[in-house]
């Protein structure tokens, strides 16, 4: 730091020491949440651009601490897989999202599958896969009935150990997604070497459509690559009607976001549901 002032360095140092204080509140309140029922699952619709019917569930991680109130998703998660903690709040995680789609299926028997979002760190534990396998076989769920949320960052650090751990969920019947499509360092090339099904367009290229020239081009050129790799696309952050007229006029399968419905509690899911 060059060139501050006395009081501008004091400052900034205030602040930086808050931001680890904040941390490591969050990491002992975080070690406690399991235990103490305060981490819990909202799910958001998506809907077939086709025939508007819901396809699918994304299971999304709340976290209402005692201590601390609502932190939110992209505060916890990334301390939790710094602290490792994510292995268990991923299996709670994980567990009660399939509790969930066991509901939502006898409600709704042409529902297709629930989303779960795994972070690279769970791919990395040696337990995982007979955890899921656990879990999946305790509630009865088809593998092919669990998609799994990795980011475009996961698979494109390209590593054999990346590669073979989804292959192994992939023989045993898991689908794919590639969360936040667009945002990493994509290698298009990498794309056909990995087992995936889905590829999720990232809300960034979705905004401003269809004024944004720009987004306009990128999300037909995402829409067009997928299909022709033979994936389906999910776009992601649809919030207004001409948005998903947009991306529905370009063949995009699926479309989740505002616009259909914000992410919903267990009852409220269940009742979209039926209606
Ligand atoms: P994501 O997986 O990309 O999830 C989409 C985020 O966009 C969600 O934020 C969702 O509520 C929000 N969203 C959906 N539609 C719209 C829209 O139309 N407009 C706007 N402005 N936002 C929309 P959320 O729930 O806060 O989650 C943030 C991120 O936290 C997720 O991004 C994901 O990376 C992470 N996350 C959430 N739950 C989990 C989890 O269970 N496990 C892991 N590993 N990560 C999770
Ligand atoms: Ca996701
Ligand atoms: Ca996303
Ligand atoms: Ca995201």
């Amino acid at each position: 730091a060059k060139n501050l002032g006395k009081n501008n360095y004091q400052y900034y140092n205030k602040q930086l020491s808050l931001n680890v204080n904040e941390q490591l509140q969050i990491e002992q309140a975080l070690k406690k949440a399991i235990s103490n029922n305060e981490i819990y699952l909202n799910y958001q619709p998506q809907y077939d651009l086709v025939s508007r019917k819901i396809t699918a569930f994304e299971a999304l991680a709340r976290w209402e601490s005692d201590e601390l109130g609502f932190i939110p998703p992209d505060k916890f998660i990334p301390i939790a897989e710094d602290t490792g903690l994510i292995i268990d709040i991923g299996k709670h995680i994980f567990e009660t999202a399939c509790k969930a789609y066991v509901e939502f299926k006898s409600l709704n028997p042409s529902l297709k599958y629930i989303a779960i979002n795994i972070s690279s760190v769970q791919f990395k534990d040696k337990n995982f896969v007979d955890d899921i396998l656990e879990i999946v076989s305790t509630y009865k769920i088809k593998p092919s009935e669990i998609e799994l949320e990795v980011t475009e960052r996961y698979v494109m650090e390209y590593s054999e150990s990346n590669l073979n751990s989804m292959q192994q969920f992939r023989d045993l019947g898991f689908r794919f997604s590639i969360d936040d499509f667009g945002t990493g360092y994509s290698s298009m090339s990498y794309l056909t070497k990995f087992p995936i099904d889905v590829i999720k367009v990232d809300k960034a290229f979705i905004d401003g459509i269809p004024k944004d020239n720009n987004n306009v081009l990128i999300s037909k050129a995402i829409v067009a690559l997928s299909k022709s790799l033979n994936y389906k696309v999910v776009a992601e952050g649809i919030e207004e009607k001409v948005q998903e007229d947009f991306l529905k006029s370009i063949s995009c399968d699926i479309g989740q976001g505002y616009f259909f419905s914000k992410p919903l509690n267990l009852e409220a899911a269940k009742k979209i549901l039926k209606i």
